[in-house]
């Protein structure tokens, strides 16, 4: 099947074409962790969660990295004003990402890099661009010269030509489209702040240069897809094609640039300020399922801006609830034996389709529309009451398939489907006290099970009942 991704490098739907089909070498720009991520940080994360799962399912094998920041400027800042160094600081915050990476069913990836770990390939990383011409030294740090870069602004399509000669930036963070030469190696210059003593001095590192020196150790040479949020295409992934084609001008670098877009809240950028910021702790709090919060942000194209409102958590919660209801059904009907699934290739087309779509630039949207298309038919087949064992079981191969994407669906019996005999003898007696229509006892019976939490519903199909 052909797989097409968007290049943000070219601006064009392109050929996937991976070195290696049996190595696929992802790499994503990942967490600086001092603080709990909000969720257009899980926007990002999911995109890569979703350029991963489907990567595998197209039936490639993906070695992917993710970086942790744990060290720059916010991290420094608030260990000191903790009065602990900055391990201790960062090693709480990272347990706190990895936590909820998993809340959210997010695939854990190959290799989880951190920027602290890699300060001798970024050492080797300067000495290139030294030996290249493209850095300067200025009050005891080194900063990457970007007039000397012939190819600035390939990526980001900035015009460099107005920028001011000498203009730097010390921050490790800067979003303004201007360019300006940025920090490779910071000298040391509050009271107590981590440095590593190294031959560019006392100091510690950009937080640019970290990616460069991560992918170049890790992978040697190239990489097919580097991901990131778009907020991330400029400065960062441009400042990450200077060093490193600045460094190996004659080396393979990146193939392929993904980006996915905004999320705004409300229409309205997230800012604290507004009172519009959400982690995904905060909305857990508000006994929102993580579910609703994964379906949401992996059902929007990620090329697209997706605006968070509450409403759009509600429809996520009630698409999910639909598609594991109409899973439960079959589930029951199989008395939720899972040993007899195959693949008879009857639901061959569907699954062709939902892979289609996702080979075509991700397309979930369109791959949600053809499983809420198979759900139409398969709630009709079950509601003909005349579905046999193995065409039950065509249907589960399916739900397993698509699962690989979505990651939230449960094959499973539910615990509080789980009923104790005693409740089971009661919903019996008074089903039996309404045929005789002794109303009374069929009352009382309603009354004590609603004590033990059990509401019991009457429809025309039957009694259902939930907990309260
Ligand atoms: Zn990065």
């Amino acid at each position: 099947m052909e797989v097409k991704f968007y290049n943000s490098y070219t601006n064009k739907k392109e050929i996937f074409k991976p070195l290696n089909p049996e190595n696929v070498k992802i790499y994503s720009c990942g967490p600086t962790v001092y603080n709990y991520a909000h969720i257009g940080n899980f926007r990002s994360f999911i995109f890569s969660d979703v350029l991963r799962r489907s990567l595998k399912l197209l039936g490639y094998k993906v070695n992917h990295t993710m970086n942790i920041t744990d060290i720059d400027d916010k991290i420094i800042n608030a260990s000191i004003s903790e009065k602990i160094s900055i391990e201790e600081f960062t090693s709480k915050w990272t347990k706190v990402f990895f936590d909820d990476i998993e809340t959210l069913n997010i695939e854990k990836v190959e290799q989880y890099p951190k920027a602290t770990e890699y300060i001798d390939e970024m050492t080797i990383f300067i000495d290139k661009l030294k030996e290249n011409n493209l850095v300067y030294e200025k009050d005891g740090s080194i900063y990457y010269s970007i007039k000397a870069y012939e190819n600035y602004g390939k990526l980001s399509k900035i015009d460099v030509s107005g920028m001011k000669a000498g203009a730097r930036y010390d921050s490790d963070e800067y979003t303004k489209e201007d360019a300006r030469d940025f920090v490779l190696w910071k000298q040391t210059k509050l009271d107590g702040e981590k440095f590593w003593d190294t031959k560019h001095g006392k100091g510690r590192p950009g937080w640019h240069l970290e990616c460069s020196a991560m992918i170049r150790k890790i992978y040697s040479s190239g990489i097919d897809i580097h991901t990131g949020g778009i907020d991330l295409l400029f400065p960062h992934h441009e400042n990450e094609i200077a060093q490193t084609c600045g460094a190996y001008p004659h080396e393979h670098f990146v193939n392929m640039w993904m980006h996915c877009e905004h999320l705004l809240v409300e229409k309205q950028k997230m800012s604290k300020s507004l009172g519009n910021f959400h982690t995904l702790r905060s909305l857990v709090e508000k006994n929102i399922k993580p579910s609703s919060i994964r379906f949401l942000l992996l059902s929007s194209h990620y090329r697209t801006k997706l605006n968070f409102t509450f409403q759009s958590l509600d429809d996520a919660e009630k698409s999910v609830s639909k598609i594991q209801t109409t899973l439960d059904r079959i589930l029951t009907c199989l008395n939720y034996d899972l040993s007899n699934l195959k693949d008879s290739g009857k639901m061959e087309e569907s699954i062709q389709n939902f892979l289609e779509s996702l080979a075509d630039d991700l397309n979930t949207p369109k791959a949600i529309g053809i499983v809420f298309d198979q759900l139409k038919t398969i709630n009709f087949r079950l509601d003909q009451g005349n579905t046999d064992k193995s065409e039950l079981n065509e249907y589960l191969f399916f739900f397993q398939k698509i699962n690989l994407l979505f990651g939230f669906l449960s094959f499973e019996k539910a615990k509080e489907e789980i009923l104790d005999d005693e409740v089971l003898k009661l919903i019996e007696e008074r089903n039996t006290a309404k045929k005789e229509k002794n109303f009374a006892l069929s009352d009382k019976i309603r009354k004590d099970l609603l004590e033990k939490g059990i509401i019991l519903e009457d429809s025309q199909a039957g009694v259902k009942w939930k907990r309260k």
